[in-house]
Parts: structure tokens; C-alpha cells; sequence
């Protein structure tokens, strides 16, 4: 845990699943691989990261794909809300920053593996950008 009282909350659709961030997210990022496309049913994923010791799960339980070797996605196995990732290469967890009670706090820097992104989506060229992952 950091020494901050910062801490952000949030969960799936239905509430069996809650959770909470402690500090302020490591880093928020807009994800265009297609992995993630699939798995928000979106055409990019938002996440924003943490320290596994600074997430708590802090009601219900977190339902874990493996969507690729080493790769684990968590969701709602009561409404299906998509949640977290994490991999073995990883070390932050991240979350869905639309998940988040106030997904407001995550203002995403950066978009990732733009080799995937669907020609429909208009990004902010403000934003860093990579084709691949830095
Ligand atoms: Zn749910
Ligand atoms: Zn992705």
C-alpha cells in the first residue's frame, strides 16, 4: 500500500464486484489491439494501472480468461463486465479506467498498438502514440 489516502473505487455493472485502487492510477492508456477490442466489445480499450499491492478486490470475486499464454483477464462472472488485466510480463495490474467510479481521475497519456486501431476511431493527436507496445 503507498502512504497516500488517495484511493479510487469501482466495479462491474450488476455490484457483485467491487474494488479499489490505492494512489493515484500508474499510468492510463488507450489499448487498439485487437485482444482488447474483443474483450470490451469496444473498438479500444482504456486502462489505467496500478501496483498489484495498492488493487483490492474489495467485494465479490474476479472470474480470470486467459486470452493469450500468460495473460489473464478478469470479469464479472455475474453480467460480464470486463475488469483487469494482468500478465506474467507485467507488473502493474491495470483496469478498465470506465470501470472506475469516476473514471475522470484516469486521463488517458498515450495510445497503444495503433497496428490495430479500426479506421473508424478518431484519435487525440495530442496523445503519445505507438504502434506496438512501448
Ligand atoms: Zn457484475
Ligand atoms: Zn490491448
Amino acid at each position: 500500500m503507498t502512504d497516500t489516502n488517495e484511493k479510487h473505487e469501482g466495479g462491474c455493472l450488476c455490484g457483485a464486484v467491487r474494488y479499489a485502487l490505492h494512489g493515484a492510477p500508474t499510468y492510463s492508456a488507450h489499448c487498439h489491439c485487437r485482444s482488447c477490442q474483443h474483450a470490451v466489445g469496444a473498438g479500444f480499450a482504456t486502462w489505467s494501472g496500478a501496483k498489484p499491492e495498492n488493487f483490492e478486490v474489495t467485494k465479490g470475486e474476479i472470474t480470470i480468461h486467459e486470452s493469450s499464454p500468460g495473460v489473464r483477464r478478469g470479469f464479472c462472472g455475474n453480467c460480464g463486465t470486463s475488469l483487469t488485466y494482468a500478465g506474467d510480463d507485467w507488473t502493474d495490474i491495470a483496469v478498465l479506467s470506465a470501470t472506475l467510479d469516476d473514471p475522470g481521475v484516469a486521463k488517458p497519456a498515450t495510445n497503444v498498438y495503433l497496428d490495430h486501431k479500426q479506421p473508424w476511431v478518431i484519435l487525440d493527436e495530442k496523445l503519445r502514440k505507438y504502434d506496438k507496445f512501448p
